[in-house]
């Protein structure tokens, strides 16, 4: 049986994207290939704010810092905290899914599967977590990507065959890391890659937003998508993991979206429960 490295696995509410206020559980596996330490700082800065909190006085996410700079999951990929996220079997992944339900059983609820990056190795350990009993109820999943990773052709194979099934939707949130998060363009932007993802469900871009000269950088990578072929709607997202930054990009951001005829995402985590791990 597969095993995964479960960073967090909690119920709450879709806050981002195209299925915004939808029940859902989480699972965040972990590891990503980024750093993103750009994020709410000067441009060409790096934050080093998560690596001031020390692993040692914390034995769970939920008593977790959250920092205003950087990364606000730096807990689910930095090698520092990996001992906070256990390694799970598929069969007790399920279980746990399941256990968070409020029928404890599938209704309306999705199934988000985010990072870090989860579409790093683990590809090879979904199938047998989808394949799980309990997870047959399940109808609609949403991978919340950072769009550089390929889908191997097994796992492509796999997932096209399960949306085949019952009308089952799967949808790619991509991410994508403009220069305000201090990742390089060149690593970032990976057209071709999440025009693949749109060969197996719906796929959407949203960007996080700061500045004026974020929103250039959007519209030169939606450029360049579109011209790899990418036919997805186009979110803007403000910066801000914690409420403090948020509320001030807020407004700014949603102007901005619908001056370019782009669509809106809110982050409704930050407001309702101010961002707080497990949730
Ligand atoms: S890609 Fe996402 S999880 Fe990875 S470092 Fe960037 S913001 Fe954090």
């Amino acid at each position: 049986m597969s095993k995964i490295k479960v960073a967090e696995l909690f119920y709450s509410i879709q806050g981002e994207g195209r299925f915004m206020g939808v029940p859902s559980v989480f699972l965040r596996t972990f590891g990503c290939n980024f750093k993103c330490a750009g994020f709410g700082m000067p441009r060409g800065e790096l934050s080093t704010e998560a690596d001031n909190v020390d692993p040692a006085l914390y034995k769970e996410y939920k008593s977790l810092p959250l920092v205003s700079t950087g990364c606000d999951s730096y807990a689910s990929w930095d090698p520092r905290f990996k001992h906070l996220s256990p390694l799970l079997s598929t069969d007790a992944i399920a279980d746990a899914i399941v256990d968070t339900l409020p029928y404890k059983e599938w209704k309306d609820e999705h199934l988000v599967i985010t990072g870090g990056e989860p579409l790093l190795g683990w590809q090879r350990a979904y199938p047998d977590l989808l394949n799980n009993v309990k997870m047959s109820g399940l109808k609609e999943i949403t991978f919340e990507t950072n769009g550089t990773q390929p889908l191997s052709p097994e796992f492509k194979k796999y997932l096209q065959e399960w949306s085949r099934w019952h009308h089952r939707e799967i949808t790619f949130s991509v991410s994508a890391k403009l220069p305000c998060s201090g990742e390089r363009w060149e690593d970032a932007i990976c057209p071709e890659i999440v025009v693949e993802y749109e060969d197996v469900g719906t796929a959407y871009l949203k960007f996080v937003i700061a500045t004026e000269q974020d929103f250039a950088d959007a519209e030169c990578a939606i450029a360049a998508y579109r011209s790899a072929g990418f036919k997805g709607h186009v979110y803007l997202m403000p910066v801000g993991g914690v409420e403090s930054v948020y509320t001030l990009n807020n407004r700014a951001v949603a102007v901005m979206a619908m001056k370019a005829g782009l669509r809106y995402s809110d982050r409704l985590q930050v407001p309702l429960f101010k961002n707080e791990w497990g949730t």
